[in-house]
């Protein structure tokens, strides 16, 4: 008899990584997709060097270069006096030495989401469902059953819940409610190379942080591109994904903020919107042969722009438990969750925190300055982000 095959509930980056890792461990995957079409929305995306080692795993490291471009810096910027706070030379040699080989980088999210969906349709033992909305599920001794909506009823091995911030699965895991909508709201935009003053375009990731507000923007697909992130404080919104902003409300609270900032925010009339939620970390978030990945599992606010990285680097250590407790998914699930909980988790707060520094006003704001402040003649340093950037070590057999 052939083996159930691995349920993937949701197709965003996620669960086309789950897919794709646990494909390559011979395993038949079943993916259903709630939209009409598998496709991912919104525009940059930032890559640690921690993901690029997880690219290499899963055979992705061509693909993604073609379509990934490199930084020299990221730089924190005042956006009240122009001054420089901070920069890490993530393009220099000695981050790449620092960091195993490995790169900084930025990429559209539908180049990102192509290299994985085409590496997706290349396995044989992918299926990939669109218009497939997941209800809930019911474990039984020997498999686990997946419920669409309109009725139908999908047996398999195991059920991994890719379905992101507002996850079904999870609330049947979990059922911790609805998740703590931060107050921030992110404005995004992508302009053509051309409408970039060249006074302003830079290959550079630039962040001016002003106070309750920060405006981020890097150049996308090798330069032709250049991606827009504008984050402010509002209790306006209470919930909401993908609809369109309000431009003067955005005018209004960067108002006070520098030239340079206001005459990138000028050239946007269309921004998407989007109100940012996080949630407190979980110790475990599986249940039997039903887990989590994610979104789903630690959504994260983005000011580390690690929630992506963190589903991908999920993806390859579940496929690495399941190969080694011979895919036996609760000893699977139990083993990727006491790997994975503490990192994801610091990724959870320390975003926070990052956002409070970003967004920092008055005497905190002199004060961050002063502590970023290089000191003069000192050597980049790197260590803050060590923890981060130096990855993950993956399990191997007999080690665990
Ligand atoms: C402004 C902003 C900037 C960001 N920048 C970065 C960055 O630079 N780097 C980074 O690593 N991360 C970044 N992130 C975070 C990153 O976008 C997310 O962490 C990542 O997309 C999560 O992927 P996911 O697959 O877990 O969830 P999602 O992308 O939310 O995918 C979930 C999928 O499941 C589907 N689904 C949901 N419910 C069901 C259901 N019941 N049945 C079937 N399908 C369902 C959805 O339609 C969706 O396709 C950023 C986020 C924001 C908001």
């Amino acid at each position: 008899m052939t083996a159930l095959p691995v349920l993937v509930l949701g197709g965003g980056i996620g669960g086309l990584a789950a897919a794709l890792a646990l494909a390559k461990k011979g395993r038949r995957v079943r993916l259903f997709e709630q939209g009409s079409e598998l496709k991912e929305i919104g525009a940059g995306i930032q890559l640690g060097p921690n993901v690029y080692h997880m690219f290499e795993v899963l055979g992705l490291t061509g693909a993604i270069e073609r379509w990934s471009a490199h930084p020299e810096n990221l730089i924190m910027m005042d956006a009240i006096t122009g001054e420089e706070v901070t920069r890490l030379p993530v393009g220099s040699e000695a981050f790449r030495r620092r960091f195993r080989g490995y790169r900084y980088g930025v990429i559209h999210r539908g180049d990102l989401y192509q290299v994985l969906l085409e590496a997706c349709r290349a396995e044989k033992g992918i299926e990939l469902n669109e218009k497939r909305k997941g209800l809930g599920f019911e474990e039984k001794s020997d498999r686990i059953v997946l419920q669409l909506d309109g009725g139908e009823a999908i047996a398999g091995a195991c059920l991994i819940g890719c379905d992101g911030l507002w996850s079904k699965v999870r609330a049947q895991i979990l059922g911790d409610g609805k998740p703590r909508v931060s107050g921030h709201i992110a404005y995004r935009a992508v302009l053509a190379r051309a409408e970039v003053p060249d006074d302003l375009w830079q290959n550079n990731v630039v962040l001016w942080a002003g106070p309750k507000t920060h405006l981020v923007h890097y150049p996308l697909r090798r330069g032709e591109l250049y991606n827009l992130v504008a984050v402010f404080h509002s209790d306006r919104y209470e919930e909401g994904w993908d609809v369109y902003g309000d431009p003067e409300e955005l005018a209004r609270k960067f108002e006070h903020e520098r030239a340079e900032v206001k005459r990138l925010l000028d050239k946007i009339d269309v921004w998407k919107m989007w109100v940012l939620c996080d949630r407190e970390p979980a110790r475990r978030w599986s249940k039997g042969r039903a887990t989590l990945l994610g979104d789903a599992a630690h959504p994260t606010l983005q000011y580390l722009a690690q929630g992506a990285n963190m589903a991908i680097e999920d993806a390859v250590v579940l496929a690495a438990y399941a190969e080694i407790s011979g895919f036996d998914w609760a000893k699977t699930f139990r083993l990727y969750e006491d790997a994975r909980y503490k990192r994801t988790a610091r990724v959870q707060i320390m975003s926070r925190y990052y956002g409070d520094a970003y967004h920092a006003a008055g005497v905190v704001r002199e004060l961050r300055n002063d502590v970023l402040a290089p000191r003069p003649g000192a050597a980049p340093d790197f260590e803050g982000v060590a923890w981060l950037y130096s990855g993950i070590t993956l399990p191997q057999a007999g080690k665990t």
